[in-house]
């Protein structure tokens, strides 16, 4: 059995539970699947039930999170994700990317740091990049 996060074309989210994917395609071919609340069989699935789900289960743990506390683990999780997928390329993040936006360097993922200055000349030169604050590295304070 697998289970879908459905929504109607009012826009009713429910659960519809299913044998397979083929036989939720099936189902909603033949407008087998209505919605319990208006009927309607005009129904689509909601992407990304795991993260729907992951992020309900997150809030149940925790008691009541305030806003900040979810900033905090969201920018936590993208921290760690930027960690293990962008090259660390330190103070040369300005130098780095002009090289890539020219060429110069292999098109790759990278993060540093740089200075407002940097940013300026960045933008400047049209090359793409955002700012994610990020929790400092534990030996920073030392
Ligand atoms: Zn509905």
């Amino acid at each position: 059995m697998i289970a879908y996060d459905l929504t109607c074309a009012n826009g009713h989210s429910f659960e519809g539970w299913f044998e397979d994917r083929k036989a939720f395609l099936s189902q909603k071919r033949r407008g087998l699947i209505s919605c319990p609340v208006c009927d309607d069989t005009d129904i689509a699935q909601l992407p990304s039930r795991f993260a729907i789900r992951a992020s309900q289960a997150a809030v149940v743990n925790d008691g009541n999170p305030s806003p900040e506390k979810l900033w905090e683990r969201i920018g936590k999780q993208l921290g760690d994700f930027v960690e293990q997928n962008f090259d660390n390329v330190g103070c040369n993040f300005a130098r780095e990317a002009l090289k890539i936006h020219y060429g110069v360097s292999e098109p790759r993922n990278i993060r540093g740091v740089s200075t407002e200055t940097e940013e300026k000349v960045l933008k400047q030169e049209g090359v793409q990049f955002f700012k994610v604050p990020l929790p400092p590295p534990p030996d920073s304070d030392s």
